[in-house]
């Protein structure tokens, strides 16, 4: 059961049940993995994903890719959920009001353009 791809992950985050992958060092990683990445254990078990997190680092968008056009400013970030580190696109908040350390929790969101599943960091 640790080798769901990330739609898979994606999915259980936008039902309240996110987890990562933890190995018996402590060392958390996202799915799809079949080891650890940092020391390459390969007894990886679901523990849940806690349920905020603080944003690390961010990037405002300002010009939009085609994928993301309708969705013009966004801020992608990393943000911080215990030992594993989410990418996603804030929302919740305006642009210019994100900053490092703004809690967030992670959902699933659909990118307006494509349809396509991503995550998000919602502001809380
Ligand atoms: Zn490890």
């Amino acid at each position: 059961m640790t080798d769901a791809g990330y739609d898979e992950w994606l999915d259980a985050v936008g039902e309240n049940e996110g987890y990562y992958l933890e190995c018996p060092e402590g060392h958390g990683a996202l799915p799809p993995r079949r080891v650890c990445p940092e020391c390459a254990a390969a007894d990886l078990d679901r523990a849940a994903l806690p349920e905020s997190g603080t944003v690390e680092t961010f990037t405002v968008c300002h010009v939009a890719g085609p994928s993301f056009a309708d969705e013009e400013p966004y801020v992608t970030a990393i943000a911080e959920f215990g030992p594993v580190r989410l990418t996603g696109v804030v929302r919740g908040t305006d642009p210019e009001d994100v900053t490092v350390d703004t809690p967030v929790e992670a959902d699933k969101g659909t990118n307006e353009t494509t349809g396509e599943g991503l995550l998000v960091l919602r502001v809380r």
